[in-house]
Parts: structure tokens; C-alpha cells; sequence
């Protein structure tokens, strides 16, 4: 049997939420659009499946607007906003640890002669709210702040930002694609104007996500040609996918205690053992302000590319740096961005648990990885 620890590059597809496509699949095939009574069973399947993430943000359902992933998500709230204020322009606030597809909406901003500062991380992966803040100018037009760093799991102050750059009159973006489902995503705490995220983080499907707008905040939409979802993204609804959407949110919703309990202590387990077990590694990011589920690890003196794949064939699924740049051999920018050198984030593996994991895997996990260190270390060194 193997040992899945690579969460965040994406879950296995709760029994529910199959279960739930797959009678839309079978059962539900009108277009939301029509008229007629098969289309209104479709329509009502959207409904349903909106106030379900809505519930879970503490957001109204009307602020959701379903996407095929969190990168489109990503995409319109930042392209799609600046486009909605003639802010093309404009200077925009983010990170230095933004996923690529906040990153590249970035560049493409600057491309097109907008400005943007990216604010830098502490050794612990960790924005300072106040530099954030510091940043902003009289012509910022959007800040943008992930919630929760895909690979070391570092929970960002979103919730000082967002109340800071509300004083200050500036729309908040925040990617919470890790947070949602493993960390509490309050909307009625945290007053985020754009919020995206993706199902297949979470127990739904790929191909799935959302961006909640907030407040009647206008953008773009980025695809034209429908009238679908108010108007602010064009094309036939992919029903099942945000009827898996919307059963994962209703399951993150009632199992959130227990999963920050469960995942907390999974990870803790291993983090203990590697280091009882493991000499010479470090952890990457802070410590205290981290999702439950996430651990990252420097071995140091070890390929961690190679050490992936000696798991790998014991039947343990790990992920060396973000999963979109894995086959690449550049170090993980997240990793640089907080001082470790090429070499240290070379050999650092993410480890994250989820729904199925227990603590005899990661005691199975335990037994073989010392050994397996040794040898890629030794390898290394011949
Ligand atoms: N943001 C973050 C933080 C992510 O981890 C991911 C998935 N790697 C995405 C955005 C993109 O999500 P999707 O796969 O739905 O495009």
C-alpha cells in the first residue's frame, strides 16, 4: 500500500464528493441556462453547491463566482480588477512567495508597464503586515497576499493587511487555495475583498475553483461570450465539478476541529521522528504560524530530487519544492526568497498529510527513511 504525504499538490477525491458527481453526472445534465425543468434541476445543483462554499468563508453566496481553478481565479482577480479600475497601470502590493499564478499575473501586469512591489520574507517565510502596508502608495490600485505558502505551509498576517489596507482604501487579494480546508478562512474575521481557491486541494475534483468577490466588488471577466455566473464568466457551468466543489466545502466545514487536531499531530509525529531518527536537517519555515498539515524539510548534504525518488519506490509520495516546478532542476524560488542558499533548498522535500493518512504510516515512513538518507548521502559524497 503506499503512503500519500503530498497534500498540497493536490487530494484524493472524498467517497462523498464522488458520490455526489457522479449522480450529477448520471442525473443532471441540463445546461443551468435553460429554461425548462432540466436546466432548473442544473441550476439548482449551482445554488446549492454556492451557499455551501459560502458557508464555509462566511461570504454570501452571490459573492461566488465558479472558475475552473485557482489559477483562473488568481488570474481574474488580479487582471480582471486592475482592468475594472483603467488600473493598468497602476502599482500593485504582493509577495515575494506568491504562487506562479499570482506571480505571473504579476509580471504580466509589469509587462504591460504597471508597476509592483514585492515585499520580502523573514527566514521563517513570513511577510511583515506593517512592510506590507509600507508599501502602499497613492497610486497602489490592489494588494495581494497569499494566505497559507504552498510549500512550507507558512500562514501569512492576512488578517492585519486586509484591515490595513481597508483603512487605506486598497482592494485585498488573498490566494487561499492551501488555507481552505485545513486552516480557518473567515470572511466575517478577515475583510479580504478577493479571495480564490481550487476544489482539488480539498477533497473535490480538478478542474474546480472559485473567486469570492466581496461587497460588489467589480472585475473583468477574463472569459467572454456568456452570461454565465452574473455575467462575470462566460461558458456552460461544469456542474459536477462545483457540486464536488461544493460537497468538499460542506465536509471542510464540519471536520475542520478534527482536522486541525488530526493533521497537527500526523505531522508532529513525523517532524519528531525524522529528527530523532535523521541527522543533520532542518525545518523550513516557521514553526507557529504554519498549516496543521505541512512540514518542510532541509536534509542537508542530499539531492532531495533523488531522495523523492528513492521514497517514491518504497511507496511514499513526498514533493520537492511546489509541484508545478518539480522536473525542473531550479531550486525552489520560496525557498531562496527566505535565504536558504541553492544548495540547502536542493535538498529540502514538502510533506503533507490529509484525509487517510495515519500514524502508522508515518511510523512505517520513519522506519525507512534514516536508511534512505544514508545511502543518498553517501551517493552524494562518492
Ligand atoms: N495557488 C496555490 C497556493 C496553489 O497551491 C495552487 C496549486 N498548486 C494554485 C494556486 C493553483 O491551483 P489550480 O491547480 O486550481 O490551478
Amino acid at each position: 500500500m503506499r503512503i500519500y504525504l503530498d497534500h498540497n499538490a493536490t487530494t484524493p477525491v472524498r467517497a462523498e464528493v464522488v458520490l455526489a458527481m457522479a449522480r450529477v453526472l448520471r442525473d443532471t445534465y441540463g445546461n443551468p441556462s435553460s429554461t425548462h425543468a432540466e436546466g432548473a434541476a442544473a441550476r439548482s445543483q449551482l445554488d446549492d453547491a454556492r451557499e455551501r462554499v459560502a458557508s464555509l468563508l462566511g461570504a454570501a453566496p452571490r459573492e461566488v463566482t465558479f472558475t475552473a481553478s485557482a489559477t483562473e481565479a488568481n488570474n481574474t482577480a488580479l487582471l480582471g480588477l486592475l482592468a475594472a479600475r483603467g488600473a493598468e497601470t497602476a502599482h500593485v502590493v504582493s509577495t515575494a512567495i506568491e504562487h506562479p499564478s499570482v506571480e505571473a499575473a504579476l509580471a504580466h501586469h509589469e509587462a504591460r508597464g504597471g508597476s509592483v512591489t514585492r515585499v520580502a520574507v523573514g527566514s521563517e517565510g513570513r511577510v511583515d503586515a506593517a512592510e506590507v502596508l509600507a508599501a502602499i502608495r497613492p497610486e497602489t490600485a490592489l494588494v495581494s497576499v497569499i494566505w497559507a505558502n504552498n510549500e512550507t505551509g507558512v500562514i501569512q498576517p492576512v488578517e492585519a493587511v486586509a484591515e490595513g489596507a481597508r483603512e487605506r482604501g486598497v482592494p485585498f487579494h488573498s490566494d487561499a487555495t492551501q488555507a481552505v480546508g485545513k486552516w480557518r478562512v473567515d470572511l466575517g474575521r478577515v475583510p479580504c475583498d478577493l479571495l480564490s481557491l481550487s476544489a482539488h486541494k480539498l477533497g473535490g475534483p480538478k478542474g474546480s475553483g472559485c473567486l469570492v468577490a466581496r461587497h460588489g466588488i467589480a472585475f473583468e471577466p477574463r472569459l467572454l461570450g456568456g452570461p454565465q455566473e452574473g455575467r462575470r464568466r462566460g461558458g456552460t457551468e461544469n456542474v459536477a465539478g462545483i457540486v464536488g466543489l461544493g460537497v468538499a466545502c460542506a465536509l471542510a466545514e464540519a471536520e475542520l476541529p478534527e482536522r486541525l487536531e488530526g493533521y497537527g499531530s500526523l505531522r508532529d509525529r513525523l517532524w519528531n521522528g525524522i529528527q530523532k531518527a535523521v541527522p543533520r536537517v532542518r525545518r523550513n519555515g516557521s514553526p507557529e504560524h504554519v498549516l496543521p498539515n505541512t512540514l518542510n524539510v532541509e536534509f542537508e548534504a542530499t539531492a532531495g530530487e533523488v531522495l523523492l525518488q528513492a521514497l517514491d519506490l518504497e511507496g511514499v509520495a513526498v514533493s520537492a519544492g511546489a509541484a508545478c516546478a518539480s522536473g525542473s532542476i531550479d531550486p525552489s524560488p520560496i525557498l531562496v526568497a527566505m535565504g536558504r542558499s541553492p544548495e540547502q533548498a536542493r535538498g529540502s522535500l514538502r510533506w503533507s498529510v490529509g484525509h487517510g493518512n495515519d500514524a502508522a504510516q508515518i511510523d512505517r515512513v520513519l522506519d525507512r527513511l534514516p536508511g534512505l538518507v544514508e545511502r543518498v548521502r553517501r551517493a552524494e559524497s562518492a
